[in-house]
């Protein structure tokens, strides 16, 4: 298991979360963090930050973005809470896309923290619960089981489909 893995295994048996959706805004709160969510300005893009206000870790979500891509977020920014040092950190498309859709290094604590948020939001062993549940049968439709996780787990269809294909349910292309 990375250190990821293990990571979010210790915090949801903490917090006593067995299932799908995974309670994000909880754990961050359990955390210590505070969330905040605001509607970008316009033409600003952005999806979310982490800085420090008076010493309290302070989440900043853009709630005009989809509730799957806010959900991504906040787990992602719980990322950098847990794994990283700096005093902030403003996530924005241009920072994310390239790296969570190519694995192209822009930023490996970017890299991290995405790879952490797609462990937070789908973790493993819930993934297999879902998967014996959905049948062996069923999963020759790769499009359906993408389309009932990302309901099941509250996460975008491109985020469900990356984590099964890492987990190796699916083969990548
Ligand atoms: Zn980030």
């Amino acid at each position: 298991m990375s250190d990821s893995a293990l990571m979010v295994k210790e915090l949801l048996d903490k917090m006593g979360v067995r299932a799908a959706p995974v309670p994000v805004e909880k754990i961050a709160e359990f955390l210590g963090a505070r969330l905040v969510y605001e509607p970008a300005r316009q033409g600003e893009e952005v999806y979310g930050m982490l800085y420090r206000d008076e010493g309290q870790p302070v989440i900043g979500v853009n709630s005009s973005n989809h509730i799957h891509r806010q959900r991504f977020t906040v787990a992602h920014e719980i990322g950098h809470l847990l794994l990283h040092k700096g005093d902030e950190y403003i996530d924005t498309p241009k920072v994310h896309y390239r790296d969570f859709l190519s694995g192209l290094a822009i930023d490996n604590e970017e890299i991290e923290a995405n790879g952490f948020a797609a462990e937070l939001l789908m973790p493993r062993e819930f993934i297999e619960k879902s998967l014996q549940v959905i049948g062996k049968k069923k999963m020759d439709d790769p499009q359906k089981i993408i389309d009932k996780l990302s309901k099941e787990y509250k996460v975008s269809p491109q985020t469900a489909e990356f984590r099964l294909k890492n987990l190796g349910v699916f083969s990548p292309e």
